[in-house]
């Protein structure tokens, strides 16, 4: 089965923070886009609005020069005779090729039906000599005693124009018109070559004059057929007049022109005098550049400062692995050197086990020695006794002395009684046993116990001092035997305890409390030894010399009082003594 390992966390954090960092910079590119658009729209405006006013001031003084040429002509003597029929034609027509020529215009004169009787250009192949311009609207104008100015193509020469007329007027009356006709061939030139897109429409919104030639006699806006047809016969001469291919959007600062597959921003100026309009035409390709521009500029700083941090958080992130990587190889070190210590350790407590087994093995070893030796001496000396009274028997038998040998015969009786008492606590050590535990009153086993002991007590010249609860009160389950070897055991030890010292005194005390019987049993003798106190329930631990005890008193104690379900504890008292506590569970009844 393939198994797919999840990345890790740092893994998972990188991909998130550049996954937010390139939603961010594709916003930051966004709002870039927006305000370089938005920067460079308002710069374009700015710059169009100056370069469309410059162009119309421009076109006004190259229409504006020659406006006062007919005014002036229309003064002259020669062209009055000539409209007079005074004069004849080919004495004005040299006079007006010289202006003609120093102001490079076209002037012809018309007399008042329109046609032309002299002209500047009568030496040329196109001479218009004898053609009627009377539909001219300039004509029309000049009739009405106006100064015309209108833009044509000749119907004569072909060169487009721009015709500006002035009355002749003699005393009032019309005698006819002079023209002038401005060429403005040169103007389109020069906006040409400096590169920017000018145009000029006039009131139908044909394109008359542009900058760039193909756009030239086309029309803004689709045209009635019959003012097209119009148009074509008299101003444009045949020109198809269609209209020009683009879209046009409006906008706050200007229109959006689609022409040509590119966009432009389109500026305009009305030029009432003549009922034109000049267009100045920006090229977006700029905007669009500069935008793309400071996009790919601030893609390229986003971009760097985005390696530059993660260049520097992966190496943060490197140093702060080389750092764990040390710190994890020292707490393995210190790991592996505790884990030395506690092998040590645990070697040293496996010795010392040993070591404490061997010992336990030595103490049992000497205590069982110490008991042997104990039990040797307690036997050995009876045994002694007994043979030696055995043998004194014999001799007063042969003399005859039955009462001696009676006396005898009762010592021994009374030694082989002490070496009964020495097994039997050999044999209640070596069988503990729980059976025959009855419900036994402790009062009772204690009194029978100071009553037997009575001679001993007072041999020892002892003061018992006995405080015990009324009969059938402390009731407690276990065997009335062994009660009684403790009670004799605690009793015999106090009055060992008090052989040398002056006041002897034992106090016994029984109570119930809480559901439990308390036996205390104080004495005012030597206390126990400092060195006893941890031993004092081991078997054959005895302060006592040879002879003299077993060490299996308090044992055999503690094991009695154990199987009743109690508990004893020793402590030295204050001044000098030790006392006895055994706890047992009151029985139910
Ligand atoms: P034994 O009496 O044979 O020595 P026990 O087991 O009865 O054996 O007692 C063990 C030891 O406890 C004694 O050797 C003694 O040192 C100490 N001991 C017991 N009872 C007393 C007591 N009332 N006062 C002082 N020491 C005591």
């Amino acid at each position: 089965m393939k198994t797919r390992t999840l990345p890790s966390k740092k893994t998972r954090q990188t991909v998130l923070i550049v996954a937010v960092t390139l939603i961010s910079i594709w916003l930051v590119l966004l709002q870039v886009g927006i305000f370089t658009k938005a920067r460079s729209m308002s710069r374009i405006r700015e710059i169009g609005s100056s370069r469309v006013n410059l162009y119309a001031q421009s076109l006004r003084t190259n229409l504006e020069q020659f406006r006062h040429l007919p005014y002036v002509l229309a003064r002259d003597r020669r062209i009055h005779d000539l409209l007079n029929l005074e004069f004849d034609a080919i004495r004005v027509n040299p006079h007006l090729e010289d202006f003609a020529t120093v102001s490079s215009t076209m002037i012809f004169v018309l007399d008042r039906g329109g046609t032309t009787v002299a002209t500047s250009n009568w030496r040329t192949d196109q001479d218009l000599t004898g053609f009627n311009f009377s539909y001219r609207p300039y004509f029309k104008a000049a009739e009405k005693g106006l100064s015309g100015g209108y833009y044509a193509i000749g119907s004569r020469t072909g060169k487009p124009g721009f015709f500006i007329s002035y009355p002749v007027l003699e005393e009032g009356n019309f005698l006819g018109v002079v023209v002038v006709k401005v060429n403005l061939e040169t103007i389109q030139h020069i906006w040409k070559k400096s590169g920017e897109a000018v145009i000029v429409s006039d009131a139908y919104g044909i394109l008359f004059l542009s900058s760039n030639p193909d756009w030239k006699y086309k029309s803004l806006r689709p045209l009635p057929p019959h003012t097209a047809r119009r148009l074509r016969e008299v101003q444009y001469q045949g020109y198809p007049l269609v209209t020009l291919k683009m879209e046009r959007q409006s906008t706050t600062g200007g229109n959006i022109l689609l022409l040509e597959g590119k966009q432009y921003l389109e500026q305009s100026l009305q030029l009432p005098e003549y009922g034109w309009r000049i267009h100045y035409l920006t090229d977006l390709r700029g905007v669009k550049s500069n935008v793309h521009l400071a996009r790919t500029v601030t893609a390229v700083i986003a971009g760097f400062i985005l390696f530059t941090f993660l260049f520097f958080r992966e190496r943060r992130h490197k140093l702060r692995s080389r750092e764990e990587a040390r710190k994890s190889r020292i707490i393995e070190e210190i790991n592996e050197k505790l884990l030395r210590e506690i092998e040590e350790h645990k070697q040293t407590e496996d010795n010392l086990r040993k070591i404490q087994k061997e010992l336990i093995q030595a103490g049992k070893l000497a205590a069982l020695g110490r008991m042997s030796a104990a039990v040797a001496h307690e036997l050995n000396q009876p045994v002694t006794a007994i043979r030696t009274f055995a043998a004194s028997c014999r001799i007063f038998l042969e003399r005859n002395q039955p009462k001696q040998v009676l006396e005898n015969l009762d010592f021994i009786t009374g030694l082989t009684e002490r070496m009964g008492s020495i097994t039997g606590q050999l044999k209640i050590f070596a069988r503990k046993n729980k059976s025959g535990h009855h419900v036994v009153d402790l009062a009772k086993i204690i009194d029978k116990v100071l009553l037997f002991s009575a001679p001993l007590i007072k041999a020892g010249h002892v003061n018992v001092n006995s405080e015990l609860t009324e009969k059938g009160q402390a009731l407690v389950r276990g065997d009335s035997l062994h009660l009684e070897q403790v009670m004799n055991n605690l009793l015999s030890n106090s009055l060992h305890a008090m052989e040398k010292s002056s006041g002897k005194e034992i106090h016994v005390k029984l109570f119930i409390k809480d559901e439990t019987v308390i036996l205390t049993v104080t004495d005012s003798g030597t206390g126990i030894a400092g060195e006893a106190m941890d031993s004092l329930f081991e078997p054959f631990f005895t302060t006592k010399d040879i002879g003299d005890g077993l060490g299996l008193g308090l044992s055999i104690t503690y094991g009695i009082i154990q199987d009743m379900g109690g508990s004893i504890s020793a402590e030295n008292i204050a001044g000098n003594g030790a006392c006895f506590t055994i706890r047992l569970p009151l029985a139910v009844t």
